[in-house]
């Protein structure tokens, strides 16, 4: 969809500023994966301008009962970023790339009921298309398109790999041949397998083991 593509575009643009200034910063003119990896972006966030706050519920609840887990508050001297300190560090990292993208796209909620990709149902179609568009900008962000391929074939041996392959065992994969409706399961032992003191693919780009999968998938890295 349009405006999904746009998302990313945005979202792989500020990364690119922000890789220059990390090499600035750092002093070097090149950037290994291995170096950069996982993205934080407390770091992309605090680049922008922006202050991130982890406190225990960020609003409370919102009427419908939904736990607010993320929202951005701007007046003439702050800009803050809140979020829900009581989940995962992965989450939290989804969660301020989420907000980045409210701040970045001009589409701010007023709160956001994030749950990942869960819990929209209470939204409107035009807050819904919003929610969804700040998620493929935080996953273009945290989970970069390029980089998650090189990763892949570096860490699997291949530009992909079918869900019913015989080679999955040798990826760590537990057979979960004869089951209909196994790619995406095949993609989340992908997501999270840790071998030979490798870190698992969603550890290296720090996001859950949900995130993870769901990039996999759409991607087709897992087909
Ligand atoms: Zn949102």
């Amino acid at each position: 969809m349009q405006s999904y593509s746009t998302a990313r575009l945005r979202a792989e643009e500020l990364l690119r500023r922000f890789v220059r200034a990390e090499k600035a910063r750092r002093g070097v003119k090149t950037l290994s994966a291995e170096s950069f990896y996982p993205v934080k972006p407390a770091a992309v966030a605090k680049f922008l301008g922006w202050h991130v706050e982890a406190t225990a519920g960020v609003a409370g609840y919102e009427g419908s009962g939904f736990r607010v887990t993320g929202k951005v508050q701007q007046s003439n001297d702050s800009k803050i970023i809140r979020i829900d300190s009581s989940t995962p560090e992965t989450e939290r990292n989804f969660t301020i790339a989420h907000e980045i993208a409210h701040v970045t796209l001009s589409t701010q909620l007023s709160d956001c009921q994030y749950r990942f990709r869960s819990n929209r149902r209470i939204l409107s179609n035009e807050q819904k298309r919003k929610e969804a568009e700040a998620d493929a900008f935080a996953a273009a962000l945290l989970m970069p398109e390029k980089a998650v391929r090189a990763r892949f074939k570096k860490q699997f041996g291949a530009d992909a790999v079918f869900h019913r392959s015989p080679r999955l065992a040798k990826f760590g994969v537990v057979s979960p041949l004869g089951r209909e409706n196994d790619r995406r399961e095949v993609a989340k032992q992908l997501a999270t397998v840790a071998r030979d003191e490798q870190k698992s693919f969603a550890a290296f780009f720090g996001v859950s083991a949900a995130a993870m999968t769901i990039r996999l998938l759409e991607l087709e890295l897992v087909y």
